[in-house]
């Protein structure tokens, strides 16, 4: 039995079990104060493990957290902007409790690594995972290993050519006002528009400008990594149109330089939704736990 955290910065989502077919028992609650969060998520994996066995626990948890086993601040959620969660221990404090392998990664990476494990990225070993909510992150494996280094990816975050004459929006990250996150995310729709982006119509103009800015950011990312695929998730993707559109965009803007037949000829099978839905936060989680429990 494996233990999973979804550590969102509103709420958190705790379950066990061993795959998605196998969720045995699974508890909600508010992302409050740091000690008080994860001694309920610590609560709720020891009334789980009565008369059975925990093996091991993973977290998938907003950030910007260390996912480095090597460094001293492994399992910290470090530089974060939510209020009294910053330089907090937290993989150390489940491990102390429970007695457990402990993995930890970004939310995003355990998202990634559930696909991979259950979902949309099967088999691959090389592949990037896109949410497109509230902020835009990514991550993915590389090599079949997750993708970690100087930090964990900030794919959000990276620069796309903006065109102030066809589009004044200033973009709204605090950080580089009009980066990916700052121009794509849902709120940076919403702030564009006027309009919350669940309500604007699935032939509004917005969505062409979207894809048209996913395109630009997804074209950067294969250039650079060089995946055998991408699956784009997150609130904002639920307008299932921007697929097509984005697609399609990618294919212009690369202008037939990457001769490969995954993408050329199979474009829908390159840029895909996820496969596990409103579970695939936990079911990441649980990934996490057992790649912990494998690596033991
Ligand atoms: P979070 O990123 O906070 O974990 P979500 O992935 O659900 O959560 O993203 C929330 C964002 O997605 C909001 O900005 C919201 O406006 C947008 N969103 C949610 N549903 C839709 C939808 N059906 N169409 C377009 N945008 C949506
Ligand atoms: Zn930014």
């Amino acid at each position: 039995m494996l233990g999973g955290i979804e550590a969102g910065g509103t709420k958190f989502v705790c379950a066990v079990g061993s795959g998605p077919g196998d969720l045995r028992a699974e508890v909600r609650f508010e992302t409050t104060g740091p000690q008080e969060t994860i001694n309920r998520a610590i609560e709720f994996f020891k009334e789980q493990a009565r008369g059975t066995t925990l093996d091991a626990v993973g977290i998938a948890a907003f950030g910007p957290l260390d996912p480095d086993p090597r460094s001293e601040t492994f399992g910290f959620i470090t530089s974060t902007p939510k209020q009294g969660w910053q330089n907090t221990d937290f993989a150390g404090v489940v491990q102390n409790a429970l007695r457990v392998p402990v993995g930890f990664d970004t939310d995003v990476n355990g998202a990634a690594l559930g696909e991979w494990r259950w979902g949309a990225a099967q088999g691959l070993e090389n592949f990037i995972y896109l949410t497109i909510g509230t902020g835009i992150g990514g991550g993915g494996l590389i090599n079949g290993e997750l993708m970690h280094g100087l930090v964990h990816p900030e794919m959000g975050h990276i620069r796309i050519p903006h065109d102030r004459e066809a589009d004044p929006y200033a973009g709204l990250c605090p950080y580089h006002g009009d980066c990916l996150e700052g121009m794509a995310s849902g709120p940076a729709i919403a702030g564009r528009w006027q309009e919350a982006a669940e309500n604007l119509e699935p032939d509004h103009p917005a969505w062409q400008l979207q894809a048209h800015y996913l395109a630009l950011a997804l074209m950067n990312m294969t250039l650079t990594l060089s995946p055998q695929r991408i699956v784009l998730g997150g609130g904002v993707m639920r307008q299932r149109q921007l697929f097509p559109l984005i697609r399609k965009r990618m294919l212009e803007l690369l202008n037939g330089y990457v001769q490969a037949p995954a993408l050329l000829d199979n474009v829908d099978r390159f840029i895909v939704p996820p496969a596990l839905g409103d579970q695939a936060g936990v079911l990441g989680a649980l990934a996490l736990a057992e790649r912990a429990l494998h690596a033991k």
